[in-house]
Protein backbone atom coordinates (compact mmCIF):
# COMPACT_ATOMS: atom_id res chain seq x y z
CA UNK A 1 0.00 0.00 0.00
CA UNK A 2 1.22 3.62 -1.12
CA UNK A 3 1.26 6.12 1.77
CA UNK A 4 0.32 9.52 0.84
CA UNK A 5 3.19 11.29 2.12
CA UNK A 6 5.66 8.86 -0.73
CA UNK A 7 3.34 9.39 -3.14
CA UNK A 8 3.31 13.55 -2.80
CA UNK A 9 7.46 13.67 -2.29
CA UNK A 10 8.19 11.31 -5.41
CA UNK A 11 5.74 14.01 -7.18
CA UNK A 12 7.67 17.07 -5.72
CA UNK A 13 10.59 15.09 -7.16
CA UNK A 14 9.29 14.62 -10.61
CA UNK A 15 8.27 17.78 -10.69
CA UNK A 16 11.62 20.08 -9.55
CA UNK A 17 13.33 17.64 -11.80
CA UNK A 18 11.06 18.78 -14.81
CA UNK A 19 11.36 22.47 -13.71
CA UNK A 20 15.22 22.09 -13.67
CA UNK A 21 15.04 20.69 -17.03
CA UNK A 22 13.05 23.29 -18.38
CA UNK A 23 13.76 26.47 -16.68
CA UNK A 24 17.26 25.24 -16.11
CA UNK A 25 18.58 25.35 -19.50
CA UNK A 26 20.01 29.00 -20.90
CA UNK A 27 17.26 29.89 -23.79
CA UNK A 28 18.48 29.03 -26.99
CA UNK A 29 20.12 32.38 -28.04
CA UNK A 30 22.53 31.00 -30.75
CA UNK A 31 20.83 32.49 -33.27
CA UNK A 32 22.93 34.74 -35.46
CA UNK A 33 21.75 38.40 -35.23
CA UNK A 34 20.20 39.47 -38.18
CA UNK A 35 21.04 43.08 -39.19
CA UNK A 36 17.92 44.44 -39.29
CA UNK A 37 16.58 47.34 -40.14
CA UNK A 38 14.23 49.99 -38.12
CA UNK A 39 11.24 49.17 -41.08
CA UNK A 40 11.54 45.23 -39.55
CA UNK A 41 13.56 43.99 -43.17
CA UNK A 42 16.76 43.08 -43.13
CA UNK A 43 19.96 44.76 -44.33
CA UNK A 44 20.10 42.45 -47.51
CA UNK A 45 16.82 43.70 -48.64
CA UNK A 46 18.49 47.54 -48.76
CA UNK A 47 20.07 49.14 -52.46
CA UNK A 48 23.64 48.91 -51.01
CA UNK A 49 24.10 52.42 -52.66
CA UNK A 50 21.05 54.35 -52.28
CA UNK A 51 19.73 52.26 -48.86
CA UNK A 52 15.81 52.15 -49.51
CA UNK A 53 14.55 49.01 -48.88
CA UNK A 54 13.33 47.09 -51.69
CA UNK A 55 10.54 44.75 -50.05
CA UNK A 56 7.01 44.46 -51.07
CA UNK A 57 4.92 45.20 -48.08
CA UNK A 58 0.85 44.16 -48.18
CA UNK A 59 -0.95 46.76 -47.07
CA UNK A 60 -4.95 46.88 -46.97
CA UNK A 61 -6.43 49.59 -49.44
CA UNK A 62 -9.80 51.05 -48.28
CA UNK A 63 -11.93 49.09 -50.44
CA UNK A 64 -11.49 46.21 -48.05
CA UNK A 65 -8.53 44.59 -50.69
CA UNK A 66 -5.08 44.16 -50.62
CA UNK A 67 -2.02 45.65 -52.26
CA UNK A 68 1.50 45.04 -52.84
CA UNK A 69 3.57 48.13 -52.17
CA UNK A 70 7.02 49.09 -51.79
CA UNK A 71 8.61 49.67 -48.05
CA UNK A 72 8.96 53.26 -47.09
CA UNK A 73 12.11 52.77 -45.85
CA UNK A 74 14.67 55.11 -47.51
CA UNK A 75 17.61 54.47 -45.50
CA UNK A 76 18.95 51.31 -43.39
CA UNK A 77 18.99 52.27 -40.01
CA UNK A 78 20.03 49.10 -38.21
CA UNK A 79 23.18 47.61 -36.86
CA UNK A 80 25.70 47.78 -39.54
CA UNK A 81 27.31 44.30 -39.57
CA UNK A 82 31.07 43.91 -39.57
CA UNK A 83 31.28 41.40 -42.12
CA UNK A 84 35.04 41.56 -42.35
CA UNK A 85 35.16 39.80 -39.14
CA UNK A 86 32.89 37.11 -40.10
CA UNK A 87 34.92 36.60 -44.08
CA UNK A 88 37.84 36.35 -42.89
CA UNK A 89 38.62 32.85 -42.59
CA UNK A 90 40.05 31.61 -38.83
CA UNK A 91 42.85 29.74 -39.52
CA UNK A 92 45.22 28.01 -37.12
CA UNK A 93 49.36 29.81 -37.13
CA UNK A 94 51.30 28.11 -39.99
CA UNK A 95 54.71 27.56 -38.15
ZN1 LIG B 1 14.70 49.77 -43.79
ZN1 LIG C 1 11.73 47.89 -45.19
Amino acid sequence: MLDPLSLALGAGLVGAGWALGRFGRRPARDTPIVARCGCGHDLSMHDPEKGVCHTEIRRKTIGGLHEWVACGCRRYTGPQPIEELFSRPILPPTD
